[in-house]
């Protein structure tokens, strides 16, 4: 999708300050990072949100949740992380493609 903002940085058309990158995912540091290390994994296939996901992206969600533990010890968060998918407007989602937010490197407040 030409006018998705992640959609492009996974094509190269936008830089990113990318910290991993295989076939299926990438993940960058975010822009206006809420915390010492802010990290945004995205699949490069364009799913707008969580209320898209189907049975299809089983593997494909699996993998990105398997590759957050990596991520985390490579950013030094071995005293733990929060991540969080934001969904649709009322859960606050800003860019519609799909991303999960790795967020750590200090004490992060409660919801
Ligand atoms: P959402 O609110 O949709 O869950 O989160 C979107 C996130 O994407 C925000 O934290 C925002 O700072 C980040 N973001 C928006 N545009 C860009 C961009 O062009 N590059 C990067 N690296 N992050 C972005
Ligand atoms: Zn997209």
């Amino acid at each position: 999708m030409s006018d998705c903002i992640f959609c492009r940085i996974a094509a190269g058309e936008i830089p990113a300050d990318t910290v991993y990158e295989d076939e299926q995912v990438m993940a960058f540091r975010d822009i206006q990072p809420k915390a010492p290390v802010h990290l945004l994994m995205i699949p490069k296939q364009h799913i707008a949100s969580l209320m898209e996901l189907n049975r299809e992206h089983d593997a494909l969600m699996a993998h990105m949740l398997a590759l957050l533990p990596s991520l985390a010890r490579a950013e030094g968060l071995e005293q733990g992380f929060r991540t969080i998918i934001n969904t649709g407007k009322e859960g606050g989602q800003e860019v519609f493609h799909l991303h999960i937010h790795l967020l750590g490197g200090s004490p992060l407040p409660g919801f």
